[in-house]
């Protein structure tokens, strides 16, 4: 039995069957490459699920951690500590929001940012009978009120009852929006990209159209830039693209390039009427250890202007990608936004994916027949070539 059988064996004992996991057994890492327990080396186009933007290995970061671990790990929220100050500042400054909070995970900042919607209606009216408008095809997370506004009724299907106050729109279709409105809404929510349902950039018209109607009616604003967020689309923030300010935003995975690190942001004005002292909390969110994580990540950014290099690849990325799509008639379309891309195809995408794992590409899907791309923000042309050289030699050989 090899080194990796014998992981694969233990972990299919003892931990709960929630995924289905390939048959491969990560070990380390390095830049773009990931190696596992038996020294075969993978080119990572999935960076652990549109997390780890800014390459394995990487010596400032590691070293980042490995000295807040030395000075303290975590001290609770009942105290101040130096990385969250900054950690709140930086955040602030990259997306324009005036106040953070920090949570553990992506499903915890959706979490936080729902329940500042209720907050804020409550306080205008007095009612706790609030109502929020979501998209079919959405993906927000797997806690109860993350999945509430979660429209792939798959996920939700199992775990009801529900609260019955989350109404579902079509993503791209902003009369669908406007029919679902009542004197209830609180909040409409959405991804400025959605990620799992199948990498769907929004229009801009869309986005626009909700921010006017959002201002017409008094309404709050959630844009989820958990997957989308962190440079991904060639813009610190996705929304910046479109010109729109949301008044609630959501942010995790490349956050904290892997140390565990979501947040959930405002505006002042939200703020004002949203969450006061006791209404919400966590132990861990925000500790030393995920802000001194998070102000390396942004230090990072902002110093490699990692931004600007998405941009300036994105061309050769979607190059790339159209050429695989005009020589191979089982992919249909490419869309996407940035490094956040997708191939649809006429087959299973784990056909693909399976492929691609003998070739040593790491690849993802976003639906049975989606192939996602969402590598580490740091890949240069040469990445981008051997991607497609290996997807090339994998669709010649379906
Ligand atoms: N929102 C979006 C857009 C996501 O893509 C995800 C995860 O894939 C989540 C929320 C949930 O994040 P987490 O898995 O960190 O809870």
């Amino acid at each position: 039995m090899s080194k990796s059988e014998k992981y694969i064996e233990t972990c299919d004992k003892y931990l709960l069957h929630t995924y289905n996991r390939y048959q491969i057994v990560l070990e380390r890492g390095e830049g773009v490459y990931l190696y596992d327990a038996d020294q075969k080396k993978y080119l990572d186009f999935a960076a652990g699920i549109a997390v780890f933007a800014l390459g394995y290995g990487n010596k400032d970061f590691n070293e980042a951690v490995k000295r807040q671990i030395d000075s303290v790990i975590h001290t609770s929220n009942l105290y101040y500590n130096e990385p969250a100050a900054a950690a709140s500042e930086n955040f602030c400054r990259i997306s324009g929001m005036d106040r953070v909070f920090f949570t553990n995970s992506g499903t915890e900042a959706i979490e936080g940012a729902v329940k500042s919607a209720r907050k804020y209606a409550f306080t205008e009216d007095g009612s706790a009978d609030h109502e929020i408008i979501a998209f079919e095809h959405s993906f927000h997370g797997r806690s109860m009120g993350a999945l509430e506004v979660t429209g792939n009724a798959h996920y939700r299907e199992a775990f009801g009852p529900w609260t019955g106050s989350v109404k579902y729109a079509e993503y791209n279709d902003l009369e669908s929006v406007k029919a679902l409105i009542s004197e209830k809404t609180c909040a409409i929510i959405l991804e400025t990209v959605q990620g799992e349902g199948g990498i769907y950039p929004a229009k801009p018209e869309f986005i626009k159209g909700i921010r006017k109607l959002c201002d017409e009616k008094g309404i709050l604003m959630i844009l989820d830039e958990i997957q989308c967020g962190m440079g991904r689309t060639g813009h610190m923030f996705a929304y910046e693209a479109y010109g729109v300010k949301p008044d609630i935003m959501t942010s995790a995975k490349a956050l904290g390039c892997g140390i565990p690190a979501g947040a959930f942001a405002m505006t002042e004005k939200t703020a004002e009427k949203a969450l006061k002292p006791g209404d919400h909390g966590s132990t861990y969110g925000g500790n030393p250890l995920a802000c001194a994580a998070v102000n390396e990540v942004i230090r990072q950014f902002e110093e490699r202007d990692i931004v600007s290099h998405v941009k300036a690849l994105t061309p050769v990325l979607e190059g790339a990608l159209d050429e695989l799509a005009s020589k191979h008639s089982h992919i249909l379309e490419r869309r996407g936004s940035g490094f956040m891309q997708a191939l649809e195809l006429d087959i299973p995408a784990s056909e693909v994916i399976a492929g691609a794992q003998a070739e040593g590409l790491l690849i993802i899907s976003a639906g049975a027949k989606v192939l996602r791309l969402v590598p580490p923000l740091i890949i240069e042309e040469e990445d981008i070539d051997n991607m497609k050289n290996i997807l090339d030699k994998v669709f010649k050989s379906i």
